[in-house]
């Protein structure tokens, strides 16, 4: 029997990927078997997904394919979905088979938040995978269709995204982009088209800086997006939305943008979670199994304030970089290293060549933050295929 230890990664995502990668670069031969699993044989670039659900880009656009991101002579790839992870028994558990382990690495991402709103699960679209947007883009498509054999149905051209965070923000932006687009092809007046971003917090983008928020809304308003703020949704139908304000908008499309959580599969597991987010060791553990680590959208990590950081893209590569360099330390018996999160920025996109962020504390807009935005996307495509993805994916 092989006494090299067993590395298993459950999840191809920005931790799970940034996770393999360093191994594959730091672990010298025979000092581990590490297996990357995940549901499918690409990785996506989820930091794209409101373009491609919109229909601004083309969802190949955001897809990289896992095996031309790793070595297979260090990684052997697994394409098959978890459906049980049982951290007793040092096993996991695929829809096809098990994998059993002697380290594993959760890296299983964020599903859609409903906090039990009734209707949502069954009618609205949410934006979480090449899949999810793929119908999202042809599904607003149909509805011009629709619309040009019923003229009546205004509720038709009527796009409601439910949640102002940062990804509803992102989407009425290319949404607004698109729209004259899809007008022009269908032959619609865009005056009967509405794009309505409902948020229940009493400002959009909660706890970002406000006078960015105010530009966001300035010119997203100006694209032809109707804010409504401080306005809960409280229902999800198939013909619309009813608001706690007692308000009920008619539409046949709803995307709900209004939080994520973690992977269920954590949570089912036993590990001690919230709203399955794992509240993971200074150096990424569970609290309760050491050979088990968490990164990205399913873990919980926690600020100087003792306040969760939000589940983001920068958090998760972050955490992929140092959960490797756990991993080998523990392998080869030396200290393990306390997680610092490095936190950079924020940039989000208003659509073509709009943007805000804010980067090491500099605050920026329009073009600039639109430039800024490109570039970081370009450094995570050379963080995790170097040049010749850069060449081949990136948008300059
Ligand atoms: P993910 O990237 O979600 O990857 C999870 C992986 O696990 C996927 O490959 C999935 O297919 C796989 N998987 C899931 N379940 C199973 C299963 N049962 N079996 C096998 N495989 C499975 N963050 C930023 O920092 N900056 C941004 O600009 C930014 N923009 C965003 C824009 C949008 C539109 C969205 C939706 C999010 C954005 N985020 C951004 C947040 C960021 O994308 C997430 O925080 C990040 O993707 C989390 O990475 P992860 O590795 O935890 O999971
Ligand atoms: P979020 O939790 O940040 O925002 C969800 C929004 O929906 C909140 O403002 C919330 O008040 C609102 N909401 C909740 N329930 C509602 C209801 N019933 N009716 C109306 N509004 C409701 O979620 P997100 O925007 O998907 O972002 C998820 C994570 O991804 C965050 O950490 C975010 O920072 C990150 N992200 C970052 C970027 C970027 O940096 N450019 C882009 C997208 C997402």
């Amino acid at each position: 029997m092989s006494t090299v230890p067993r590395i298993v990664i459950l999840g191809a995502g920005y931790g799970g990927v940034l996770t393999a990668l360093r191994l594959q670069k730091e672990l010298g031969y025979n000092e581990a078997n590490v297996t990357l699993v995940n549901k499918h044989d690409y990785h996506y670039i989820t930091t794209h997904l409101h373009m491609p659900a919109a229909g601004t880009d083309d969802p190949e656009n955001a897809r990289i394919h896992i095996a031309k991101l790793i070595d297979e002579f260090k990684i052997d790839f697994v394409k098959s979905t978890v459906v049980q992870i049982k951290p007793n028994e040092k096993k996991v558990i695929l829809e096809d088979g098990t994998l059993s382990f002697d380290y594993l690495v959760i890296g299983l991402g964020g599903e859609a938040e409903t906090f039990g709103i009734p209707g949502l699960q069954q009618y609205a679209l949410n934006i979480r995978s090449i899949n999810s947007v793929r119908l999202i883009r042809e599904h607003i498509e149909y509805q011009f269709a629709k619309f040009k054999r019923e003229p009546h149905r205004k509720d038709y051209l009527t796009f409601i995204v439910g949640g102002a965070g940062f990804t509803g923000i992102e989407f009425v932006g290319e949404l607004a982009d698109r729209i004259p687009k899809l007008c022009k092809q269908f032959d619609v007046d865009p005056k009967l088209v509405g794009i309505v971003n409902i948020e229940a917090a009493p400002t959009a983008l909660p706890g970002f800086d406000p006078e960015l928020v105010e530009y966001a809304m300035r010119v997203l308003t100006d694209k032809g997006v109707t804010f409504k703020i401080g306005t809960a949704i409280k229902e999800c139908t198939p013909g619309g939305v009813q608001l706690a304000t007692g308000e009920t908008i008619k539409s046949t499309t709803i995307v709900w943008t209004g939080g994520i959580r973690g992977n269920r599969l954590v949570e089912q597991a036993g590990f001690e979670a919230m709203r399955g987010r794992v509240k993971v060791d200074p150096y990424l553990r569970t609290t309760q199994h050491e050979n088990v680590y968490v990164v990205g959208d399913c873990s919980l990590v926690m600020n100087e304030q003792g306040k969760p950081y939000p589940p983001t893209a920068q958090l998760a590569m972050q955490q992929g970089i140092a959960c490797a360099r756990n991993l080998v330390a523990t392998i080869r018996g030396e200290p393990l290293r306390e997680f610092k999160y490095d936190h950079k920025g924020v940039v989000a996109s208003l659509g073509k060549g709009e943007a805000i962020g804010i980067v090491y504390g500099k605050k920026m807009t329009g073009r600039k933050a639109a430039m800024m935005k490109k570039l970081i996307d370009l450094r995570y495509l050379f963080m995790i295929g170097g040049i010749p993805l850069v060449l081949r994916k990136g948008k300059f």
